[in-house]
């Protein structure tokens, strides 16, 4: 008998070699999340199984569920395939669930080859009752609290407890983008959605000191090591923003000063895309939140950008990104107080509806090549590990 825990993938429309693609992808994930040994972990008929060491099982399925890619994990017994070790099994696995207050029960059972004598639905009838009996548990078929399942193949598998993962398709299987972070509440939420898919997010901080602090830089570090969590050490690039923000509202019109600061944005990140070799830029922008967000004022934003721009919160309400927010951590580190160089220089009286021949107009001021080009030099790239524990 030994314990271990098994993991569920979905994604069944992936075929063939994408299939084969996203396990790979999978399986060297959960290598890095959990940190056990490759030995370990086994595949098997579209599923993972993982044998820690003795004792380790809490912290490994903790991690495994929050590999994206994975549907679910279940902490699993293993044990013979014959009757007595699988009630004993199945009796093990019940006491625990019925201990944390489950009042009634189902078996399930599956049985695969037709090597063990009974079927499944004798299995799942056999093994309640002695569950019933033995716990002084009451079955019930149609809405139990907990469902006990067993699963015979050459070995006999029993388990109860599934815990949900954030599903998705695994890290790096969808190549990378550059993540415009802000330290706020929605570009986090944006870089994890980005992730879920397999999109690599390379988070950028456009940072304008004195106007923001060191504790805004803290801030966006923390919130980066928080998605860390989640996919892996990450670069953090900080771009200094004074310069250019400046420079902007003392040469431009002030209404035009948002989206003149988001198209120098983008194109800072279009080329930090080609060092890193991303294909898209990511923002947390969301359809009306504010006037720089309007159909005309991002259009005239994209227009400056050599990659495309996803907006994965684009339609969300406010509502939802917070409720994500906190279940991807990073909402408790993104309300601290701390200034953003967009709320520093906000225009008295932005434009909602800006034109792009004017807003070319006023670009047209600008030393644009040059602003870049003094941005890029001074950029910093700083490794992020996940928080410990
Ligand atoms: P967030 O909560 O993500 O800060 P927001 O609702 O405050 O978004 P804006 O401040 O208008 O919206 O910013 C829109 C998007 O522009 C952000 O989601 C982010 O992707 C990008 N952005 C804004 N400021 C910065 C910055 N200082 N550094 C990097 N990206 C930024
Ligand atoms: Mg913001």
């Amino acid at each position: 008998m030994r314990q271990g825990i098994l993991v569920r993938y979905g994604e069944v429309g992936l075929k063939g070699q994408l299939r084969g693609h996203f396990e790979k992808a999978l399986q060297k994930e959960i290598l890095r999340a959990t940190g056990v040994d490759p030995r370990a972990v086994r595949r098997t008929s579209g599923r993972i199984w993982i044998w820690p060491e003795e004792g380790k099982i809490p912290e490994v399925l903790r991690a495994v569920t929050r590999v994206f890619g994975v549907v679910s994990a279940s902490p699993v017994l293993e044990v013979e395939a014959e009757w007595e070790a699988i009630l004993q099994g199945a009796l093990r696995v019940a006491q625990r669930v019925r201990a944390r207050g489950a009042r009634t029960f189902k078996v399930e059972a599956r049985r695969s080859g037709k090597s063990f004598p009974m079927t499944s639905p004798e299995i799942a009838r056999e093994a309640g009752g002695v569950l019933a009996r033995e716990l002084h548990w009451p079955v019930d078929i149609h809405a139990p609290e907990a469902t006990v399942t067993i699963e015979v193949r050459e070995k006999a598998y029993v388990f109860s407890e599934v815990v949900p993962g954030p599903g998705g398709l695994p890290q790096g299987t969808g190549g990378k983008g550059m993540l415009l972070l802000s330290g706020g509440i929605d570009s986090p939420v944006a870089g994890w959605l980005a992730a879920r898919r397999g999109l690599f997010p390379i988070p950028v901080y456009f940072h304008t000191p004195p106007f923001t602090t060191v504790w805004s830089w803290e801030k966006v570090k923390d919130i980066v090591e928080v998605l860390a969590g989640w996919m892996g050490p990450l670069p953090l690039y900080t771009v200094p923003f004074t310069a250019i923000s400046q420079g902007i509202f003392a040469k431009g019109p002030e209404r035009l000063g948002t989206i003149l600061m988001r198209r120098f944005m983008v194109r800072v990140a279009g080329k930090l895309a080609e060092r890193e070799g991303a294909g898209a830029l990511i923002t947390g922008e969301n359809l009306g939140q504010v006037a720089s967000q309007t159909l005309e004022s991002m259009a005239a934003v994209e227009e400056a950008s050599p990659l495309m721009i996803l907006r994965p919160l684009l339609t969300w309400d406010k509502a939802e990104i917070t409720a994500k927010a906190r279940e991807i951590g990073t909402y408790p580190i993104s309300i601290r107080p701390y200034l953003d160089c967009c709320n520093v220089f906000l225009p008295r009286h932005p434009v909602t509806r800006p034109s792009l021949e004017e807003v070319l107009r006023a670009e047209a001021q600008l030393p644009v090549a040059d602003w870049v080009e003094e941005a890029l030099q001074q950029v910093e790239r700083k490794e992020i590990a996940p928080p410990l524990g």
